[in-house]
């Protein structure tokens, strides 16, 4: 009988049939894995394989953080003190988040934000825009009269791509940036307290230089218009978008399905229902587009008493719209983005702690249940 050789990755793999639903490991976790239940092979050590098999195994999957880009960074981030939008959600958000996660044996990796290349903003915007606001400092919101707008709207677009790269590498299923997802920014004008649409950018590089294809779900209560516009041409990108129609932007009453770009358009006082039939239709969508990751824009605004919108979801039936992407797709990398939200202090750091919460454990409790299947 040839003896395996433990220096042949062939060899390894052969002895070591890694689980089909860890097959999303990275090829340096599955060769650790691997090499670990190998030695125990060949050191002859008596006990059931496959008793160790799934105790290695489940040690590399309750390891596998969420990663966040650090909230706080952003938490400067306002545009007049009357103003709805308001930096201190953000700060907020990182303390409940982290209260979550420690109480769940959640792992959370805070990443520093950096700022976007122009090379990378130009991936979506135009060349004039890119330098009115990062270089001729130009505030376009009347109210923004102090702050770092130039530095801190770019951050949020380098901030989503470190996210896309984390997803990329493959270290985690769910990575967040509360403070992406600004869908409203447009090709050469920022729009709706939007300057960059970071989600446009990194679906941008995500298809045109990896080759992947990207759906975009977007539950927050205004269209997302930029999103759509800046995405609506690339076909492997899809956008679904469910929104009160009536209020800004005022588009989003229909689907243009040739260019994958679907919206949901309710009325005021729609509330969960509504949202978990998006989420489902969403689903349908992604079973034949069948996307290699899913972006969300994770928008609080939708919320009951929520001042700047007239839909009627509650905190539960965010969690359960998260629950059920989660349900359906265990495997997928999900990069979280928080978009609009006008509660600062309560229901706003809340939904998105709680929506990220949902995704990352989901992702936990699926790919540690599947092993020795
Ligand atoms: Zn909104």
């Amino acid at each position: 009988m040839n003896q395996p050789d433990p220096s042949n990755k062939t060899d390894r793999l052969t002895y070591v049939k890694v689980p089909k639903k860890i097959s999303k490991m990275t090829d340096q976790e599955i060769d650790d894995w691997a090499n670990q239940v190998f030695e125990h092979l060949m050191s002859g050590q008596s006990g059931n394989f496959f008793d160790y098999a799934k105790s290695k195994a489940e040690k590399v999957n309750m390891g596998m953080p969420v990663y966040s880009s650090d909230p706080e960074f952003f938490s400067s981030w306002s545009l007049g003190a009357d103003h709805p939008t308001q930096g201190r959600r953000y700060s907020n958000v990182k303390i409940q988040f982290a209260e979550m996660a420690k109480s769940n044996n959640l792992e959370v990796v805070e990443i520093a934000p950096r700022t976007a290349t122009h090379a990378e903003l130009l991936r979506v915007h135009s060349a004039r825009f890119v330098i009115q606001v990062t270089e001729k400092h130009i505030r376009f919101h009347s109210s923004d009269e102090d702050g770092a707008p130039a530095v801190l709207a770019s951050a949020m677009v380098g901030a989503t791509l470190q996210m896309l790269e984390i997803l990329l590498a493959g270290k985690t299923l769910t990575a967040i940036n509360f403070a992406g997802a600004k869908h409203h920014a447009q090709y050469d004008f920022p729009f709706g307290f939007c300057v960059f649409n970071d989600m446009a950018v990194a679906a941008t590089i995500a298809t045109a230089d990896h080759g992947l294809r990207v759906a975009i779900f977007d539950i927050d209560a205004h269209h997302g218009d930029g999103t759509e516009n800046l995405t609506l041409k690339n076909p492997d990108v899809l956008t679904y978008s469910v929104h009160q129609f009536g209020i800004f932007p005022g588009t989003g009453r229909v689907s243009d399905p040739a260019n994958h770009a679907y919206n949901k358009a309710l009325v005021a006082g729609d509330g969960d229902e509504k949202l978990a039939e998006a989420s489902q239709e969403f689903l349908s969508l992604v079973a034949e587009f069948k996307p290699d990751l899913v972006f969300i824009a994770a928008g609080a605004d939708g919320h009951v008493s929520d001042p700047l919108a007239g839909l009627a979801y509650t905190v539960e039936g965010y969690v359960e719209c998260a629950r059920a992407l989660r349900e359906a797709l265990p495997t997928m990398p999900m990069l979280i983005g928080g978009a609009g939200g006008y509660q600062p202090d309560d229901f706003t750091p809340e939904i998105w702690a709680k929506f990220a919460l949902q995704i990352a454990l989901d992702a936990q409790a699926s790919r540690t249940s599947s092993v020795g299947n």
